[in-house]
């Protein structure tokens, strides 16, 4: 039997109306100034009180959200934040129209808080405690909760209680050298995909190709490599996991898998389920692994739930430690926390969860042994397989940590993102808010700061205590850390009063940037403003000197300090447990990054003045949103960030696979690989690397069409917004708008949100709706009815099979930013073929997300009047081209939808 209703008021907003449900289900469609005056009146229940109090024009909505009730009942599972997918989620049946949405709430939150009477309901430990600690934060659901939860029994586990130790393991050993055979790898394949599997052409050869990379290495630093590209929908992954599982097995090595984005690390984790089927076995033999930013920290939860935490933030905190009790890894970024929660609160309080600031106590920490960090870290030394991203993989390889042999093979997959993620990892910054950064790591909380967050001092109390020379290494370093920028530096530079050395060169290095930086007036305006580290002023010269003589004040002690751990390390006290001996190898290792930080910035400054060094592009910036500044300082990047990669983490390797389904992409010489051995460091290899290519199974001439639209001009947002809306409602949504501006996408979408709204076609946009991108991309997936309009990260990240995406349309053509790099790198790579092969690589990537399946049909729409055709290239070989006025390529995208809805498998043949 259905619970009752709960007798309270209910409101949903969206942008064609408004709806209000009162106490007996009756519902009112009213209008905004009614509706405003309601929910001020008495608390509603709602969901999503960010996005309804958006929709409402009123950001100070509060009232009974059922996204926050769903997160105390269900911590750490999934729902798509939608009433259609809270529906789903708890089992009950979707509204099927906007005006049944108001009385659907009460029903949703009877049917939920009746969870707290089922028997079986799995997250009831902890609950009871935890809504005791929302009472006392007036959270506006606990009087509903706590009267149905009874006293537990003395025994219940809260949170610190429930979670895990680790355990020490012996490091693991060195791999055996073997020599895989191909024979047994394409037996192992077959098994992976399944006797009735439907056998994948390609995905053999390339299976036996990339066991290339398993073979015993000839001589040092020349790994066997292999850059490979399948094309989509060949199965990549059980391509390299087959020959991989089969040298682990013969070799008890382990293997690393890089990816770029969380989605591909998500599925990484699903599809080595096949390989290990038995849960334990799999938890125990695969480990998915994130920056340390990613993770929950304990240790500042406990502070925020112990008063660290005020208002809202308090109570997101509660809800953060209902869901840390059932995590499965305590991933807050893309793991199993709701995207939407942070949301909710307006991202108040979550980054303070996490360790941003690289402040961890280690052993001196009281959760250090049922810390996540801790726990992903020792559980990847004993793993099989570690799935991290590429800027991991090349911290690691960069500033390896201790705990056994690390993996000799490596797996790059979306390895045309290498070069972007070298980019970000290897260059260096010296600017406000890194040093703001660095002084507070030395020096912890200073003036009213929240929280128990610890100086370098509070860190290493017992190292001080027994080593003098350690001791005055710490008391240097802190009156050096002084001297660095601290809290009001923005305001005191743009009043041009410095304190310290450092500000003194973010005031000079301002100041050139606004006499020399030209403001471009474009789409970009009130962003970023920079100039060329060319002829700089004698004022920041001078202040440059300073600023070295600064930096290397701090960095004497450091370096001094590190040296005193190495040798307590080395040469063990009595006092040095091994609690102690885990915290000074923390304190070590986050040395060794500020001390590398530190480094960096010296030959920065002592570019400033001096001769340029040919590998690397400097510059100054200040960096602004919305015309505001938020940094200022200078910059520089390598000329070309894969030559890192490979001296850095291809050539200590045994043997490395950079594989994608696009790093070609129509690219020209030697078979088109000249481009792919640039953007992925291949090139930089002087031992043989060998290439493959296996292409897509899809029928690309069958299942897509590109559209070239000639008539929108490039700057006619009225057109722009136009075509964008024409083009959706033609195909019935299932749209997917790429922006390379974030202005030109909020106009776009402001024009016409409400009208395709009122068509029935919901349009969320990234940069616009209070969602995470994630969670924007679970909401797409799961209505065909739904658009989405997004930049960069939707272009990379995107992976909806199936029929909710089934257009993406381009504003145009997406020329690189002309950004001081970007002209260094044109320059030096050839003028325009570069931007060619950026532009290509970008389109091919917005391409490979229509069609991933067999029976996907896609069509990609470009506006771009003056298309040019040495780009063409970047669509797959026998994609259908068309050059067409608007009018026309609306009307292919029609009769496609017509096709769609009349077949399941959508035949189209193209008029
Ligand atoms: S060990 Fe470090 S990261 Fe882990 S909970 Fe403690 S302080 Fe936080």
């Amino acid at each position: 039997m259905a619970p009752d209703p709960l007798t309270l008021p209910a409101i949903h907003a969206s942008h064609i109306g408004i709806w209000i449900a009162d106490t007996h289900g009756r519902v009112q469609r009213v209008g905004r100034g009614e509706a405003i005056a309601a929910v001020a009146a008495t608390p509603h229940l709602l969901l999503n009180a960010t996005l309804t109090g958006d929709r409402l024009g009123y950001p100070e909505l509060s009232g009974l959200d059922l996204l926050e009730l769903f997160a105390f009942l269900y911590p750490a599972r999934f729902a798509v934040p939608t009433p259609a997918g809270i529906a789903s989620a708890i089992g009950l049946t979707p509204p099927t129209g906007e005006e049944e949405i108001a009385a659907f709430l009460p029903n949703a939150a009877a049917a939920m808080l009746a969870s707290t009477n089922d028997s079986t309901w799995p997250e009831r430990e902890g609950a009871w405690h935890g809504v005791q600690a929302l009472v006392r934060q007036r959270w506006s659901w606990s009087p509903l909760i706590q009267p149905r939860l009874s006293v537990p029994d003395a025994n219940e586990r809260w949170l610190f209680a429930r979670l895990p130790e680790w355990e020490e393991q012996p490091p693991r050993g060195a791999p055996r050298q073997v020599t895989i055979n191909e024979d047994d790898v394409s037996a192992r394949l077959d098994r992976l995909t399944g006797d009735g599997a439907e056998r994948r052409p390609g995905q053999q050869d390339y299976a036996r190709a990339t066991a290339s990379i398993f073979a015993p290495r000839d001589r040092k630093d020349a790994p066997q490599m292999l850059v490979a590209e399948a094309g989509t929908g060949i199965g990549k992954t059980l391509g390299y996991l087959a020959p991989a599982k089969q040298w682990i097995d013969q070799s008890a090595g382990s293997i690393c898998i890089s990816t770029y984005t969380k989605a591909l690390q998500r599925q990484l984790s699903r599809e080595t389920e096949k390989l290990y089927p038995d849960a334990a076995t799999h938890r125990e033999k695969v480990v998915v692994r994130k920056g340390r930013e990613n993770y929950l920290c304990l240790l500042n939860l406990e502070d925020a739930l112990q008063g660290g935490f005020s208002g809202r933030a308090a109570i997101l905190a509660q809800l953060v430690a209902r869901w840390a009790a059932y995590t499965r890894d305590g991933d807050m970024v893309g793991g199993d926390l709701p995207g939407w929660l942070p949301a909710l609160f307006r991202r108040n309080g979550t980054t303070a969860l996490t360790d941003r600031r690289g402040e961890c106590i280690y052993a001196g920490c009281p959760h250090f042994r049922k810390c996540f960090i801790e726990h992903s870290a020792r559980a990847a030394t004993q793993a099989d397989i570690v799935i991290a991203n590429h800027a991991l993989t090349m911290v690691q390889a960069a500033r390896p940590r201790d705990g056994g042999a690390p993996a000799t093979r490596l797996i790059f997959d979306e390895g045309h993102h290498l070069w972007d993620a070298a980019d970000s990892m290897f260059a260096a910054a010296l600017t406000g808010q890194e040093a703001v950064e660095i002084r507070r790591w030395v020096l912890g909380p200073e003036g009213k700061s929240r929280g128990r967050r610890r100086g370098l001092a509070a860190r290493l109390a017992d190292v001080a205590s027994y080593d003098e020379a350690g001791d005055r290494a710490i008391q240097a370093a802190i009156t050096a850390a002084a001297e660095l920028p601290g809290d009001g530096w923005l305001s005191r530079l743009s009043e041009n009063d410095p304190w310290g050395a450092i500000e003194r060169l973010l005031v000079a290095v301002r100041g050139q940037v606004y006499a020399r930086a030209v403001d471009t007036r474009t789409a970009d305006a009130g962003y970023g403003l920079e100039t060329e580290l060319a002829d700089p002023d004698s004022d920041l010269v001078a202040a440059a000197a300073s600023a070295s003589d600064a930096v290397e004040a701090l960095l004497r002690p450091l370096m001094a300090l590190g040296k005193r751990l190495e040798a307590l390390i080395d040469d063990p006290p009595d006092w040095l447990d091994g609690q102690a001996r885990a915290r000074v190898d923390g304190a070590r290792h986050s040395l060794g990054t500020r001390i590398d930080t530190l480094g960096g910035w010296l030959s920065l400054l002592g570019r400033v003045g001096g001769p340029a060094d040919p590998d690397f592009v400097d510059w100054l910036a200040v960096d602004r949103y919305d015309g505001r500044e938020f940094d200022t300082g200078l910059h520089r990047h390598w000329l070309d960030p894969a030559k890192p990669i490979a001296d850095v983490v291809y050539r200590p390797a045994q043997g490395v696979l950079v594989t994608s389904a696009t790093l070609r992409n129509g690219g020209h010489g030697s078979g088109g690989w000249t481009d792919a051995d640039i953007r992925t460091g291949a090139r930089h290899m002087d031992s043989g690397v060998r290439h493959f290519a296996v292409p897509s199974p899809f029928d690309y001439a069958r299942q897509s069409e590109v559209l070239i639209v000639t008539d929108i001009a490039r700057g006619d947002l009225p057109a722009l917004a136009g075509a964008y809306s024409r083009l959706i409602e033609a195909s019935g949504g299932g749209a997917l708008g790429l922006f390379s501006a974030i202005r030109r996408l909020r106009i776009v979408h402001s024009r016409i949100a409400d009208r395709l709204a009122r068509a029935g076609l919901p349009l969320y946009a990234q940069h616009v709706d209070p969602l995470d991108t994630g969670t924007l991309v679970d909401i797409f997936r799961a209505d065909p009815h739904a658009s989405l309009l997004g930049t960069d990260a939707l272009r990379d990240g995107v992976d909806v099979p199936g029929d909710s995406l089934r257009l993406v349309v381009m504003e145009g053509v997406p020329w690189p930013r002309p950004t001081i790099l970007h002209a260094a790198r044109r320059a030096a790579q050839g003028g325009s073929a570069y931007d060619d092969m950026v532009i290509r690589g970008r389109i091919g990537q917005a391409f490979g997300r229509l069609i991933r399946r067999a029976d996907d049909f896609g069509q990609f729409v470009m506006l771009s009047p003056s298309f040019p055709s040495r780009l063409l290239s970047a669509f797959p070989e026998g994609t259908p081209i068309r050059r067409l006025p608007l009018d026309e390529a609306v009307n292919h995208v029609a009769a496609a939808n017509v096709e769609r809805r009349k077949t399941a498998f959508p035949a189209f043949s193209p008029s």
